[in-house]
């Protein structure tokens, strides 16, 4: 048994050193890529016993063979190169913070706007003590409250305020004027929380095209999901209660059609009314 092996071990050895000999190159090193060399040594079976010749029939193969060779060497490359290409993409400006600028800026307008929402339902509710206006409030405490951890996550500034008070001026005179028209009677102020959702779908939709974070994209979903039910919700409440059929006020008649046709509560901030 240990001499078959050793003489088995013998022959390998040897006709690989005629192989190598016989090939001008030399053995293969780092630099050089490895030359094909393929070697089959089959040990001459031995008339002793049936087991030592079976064992002895076994077919040692040392093969390098050349596309195996050629893909590891060109793997790596290719590797460099993709990651070459990815960071030098115009996308990625703060490839450490994973946001670039205006994904950035998406976030600290968008825990804005979800505040906004709460600030005027809340205000809304103090005026006409209507229960939705009370229920959605606290939904869209948890959209401020989802965006907040993605900034901080993020490790941004969080522009957030007293109840009211914006940072953004465009959503401050938006507040102003949604709360002045929401004041004037309950269908006003049914219809300012339905121009709220619109805007926030509308809002939603354009940042969540802008992302390529999935973090990012699922926040932005859910909070749409929710914006969808609110807006369903706003929508039934002026008909039953205000006895007026909404009109969609930023959304397509098409684009309002489709939300109201969506299957309820498939978000997670979806309409609590
Ligand atoms: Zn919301
Ligand atoms: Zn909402």
């Amino acid at each position: 048994m240990n001499k078959k092996s050793a003489i088995r071990i013998t022959t390998v050895l040897l006709v690989l050193a005629l192989a190598i000999a016989g090939c001008s190159t030399p053995p293969a090193s780092k630099n050089s890529p490895a030359v094909p060399v393929v070697i089959v040594v089959t040990a001459t079976p031995e008339p002793v016993s049936p087991v030592s010749a079976t064992e002895a029939a076994t077919v040692e193969v040392i093969s390098v063979e050349p596309e195996a060779t050629a893909a590891e060497a060109t793997a790596p490359q290719a590797a460099v190169e993709q990651v070459t290409a990815t960071a030098s993409a115009p996308v990625l400006e703060n490839q450490a913070m994973g946001l670039n600028t205006e994904e950035a800026a998406a976030l600290l307008f968008m825990i804005e706007e979800e505040k906004l929402a709460r600030d005027v339902y809340n205000a809304m509710f103090a005026t006409w003590n209507i229960q939705i206006f009370q229920n959605i409030a606290g939904s869209e405490q948890t959209h401020v409250d989802q965006i907040g951890s993605l900034i901080s996550n993020y490790n941004l500034p969080n522009p957030t305020q007293a109840p009211g008070i914006f940072t953004d001026q465009s959503l401050q005179a938006l507040y102003n004027s949604l709360v002045a028209q929401g004041n004037q009677s309950f269908n006003d102020a049914i219809k300012v929380g339905g121009a709220i959702e619109e805007i926030d779908i509308i809002d939603l939709q354009t940042r969540l095209a802008q992302t390529d974070n999935a973090d990012i994209q699922l926040a932005y979903n859910n909070l749409m999901n929710g914006s969808y039910n609110h807006l369903k919700s706003f929508v039934n409440t002026l008909s039953t209660q205000g006895g007026e059929v909404y009109s969609q006020q930023y959304l397509t008649a098409e684009q309002f059609q489709t939300i109201l046709n969506s299957p309820q509560g498939n978000g997670q901030g979806k309409g609590k009314p």
